[in-house]
């Protein structure tokens, strides 16, 4: 609340209200904030997508990069799969390829990826409005009406990403803990990705003090989509003005070697 988020405790009676069929047993109090809101990451990227395009960026898609040429200190060219490109300034803003990215300019990037299981229902008639999280299980409810969730599983970093039937077994075990209604529900699909964890879950952002016009923006420690607006625009200041409108110094790739760490303890899935 410090910070001007109206974040505030709810009893269950207020929590019902606002999603109905919770199961008043398994809590006894909430925390909501009606400013909160879910967006698809699809429509969401598109979304950029077509604005940038609007604004004359050029995109290559399906074009990998191999390599980054330093000469003197200084970003000279990257190399993609499809050509080179002449420039000074590059973004590692690669989500799971960042460690390699960072590798080819001789930058230890300390993020490791982790993989995260999902799984989305069939549709129903909307009824879980906010995202729902008790503890390390989340859920809310898709446009096109199907439940969507995760829960925290062990995992060692690096795995493929395949997916893992147990997944279903714990979610699904807790989920009607806390939605008994769901029981009967069936599961569409289920799928993986990784969380890019850094060792505080805060991400990596800003340019390194380690070479000059490399910019990072990585390690978002599983909570990237929905910081990836603000760090876009902050990432663009500091390029373009040389300063980003909201101060990110304590975000640097430096603080790990400071030990200057921020821990953030919420984490969710
Ligand atoms: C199951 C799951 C649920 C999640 N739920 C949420 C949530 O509810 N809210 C939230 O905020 N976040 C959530 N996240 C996290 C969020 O998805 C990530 O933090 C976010 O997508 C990271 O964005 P990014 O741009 O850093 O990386 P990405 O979206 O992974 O983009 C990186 C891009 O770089 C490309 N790339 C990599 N290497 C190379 C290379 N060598 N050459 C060219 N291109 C390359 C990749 O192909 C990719 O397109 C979730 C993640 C998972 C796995």
């Amino acid at each position: 609340n410090k910070y001007g988020v109206p974040s505030r405790i709810i009893s269950v009676e207020d929590a019902l209200e606002i999603v109905p069929y919770l199961n008043p047993e398994v809590f006894i109090a909430a925390a909501f904030c009606h400013k909160d809101g879910k967006a698809s990451p699809f429509k969401t990227v598109n979304a950029y997508y077509e604005a940038g395009r609007r604004l004359r960026v050029e995109y290559y898609t399906y074009t990998e990069v191999k390599g980054i040429v330093v000469e003197n200190g200084r970003i000279h060219k990257v190399i993609t799969s499809k050509g080179d490109i002449e420039t000074n300034k590059v973004v590692n803003a690669a989500g799971a390829g960042a460690r390699k990215i960072g590798e080819m300019v001789g930058i230890d990037m300390p993020v490791e990826n982790y993989r995260h299981h999902i799984m989305v229902t069939e549709p129903f008639q909307e009824f879980v409005k906010p995202m729902v999280i008790r503890g390390k299980l989340y859920f809310t409810q898709t446009e096109r009406g199907g439940i969507i969730g995760g829960i925290d599983m062990p995992e060692k970093p690096d795995q493929p990403l395949r997916a893992r039937l147990d997944f279903l077994e714990v979610f699904a075990a807790n989920l009607v803990k806390i939605m008994p209604i769901l029981k009967n529900v069936n599961i569409l699909r289920q799928w993986a990705g990784y969380y890019v964890m850094t060792k505080d879950n805060h991400p990596i952002l800003g340019e390194t003090e380690k070479l000059e016009g490399f910019y990072i923006a990585a390690g978002f420690s599983g909570h990237g989509f929905m910081m990836g607006p603000i760090v876009g625009k902050l990432i663009a200041e500091l390029i373009v003005y040389g300063k980003p409108s909201v101060p990110i110094d304590a975000l640097k790739l430096e603080r790990f070697e400071r030990g200057e760490l921020i821990y953030e303890r919420a984490v969710i899935g």
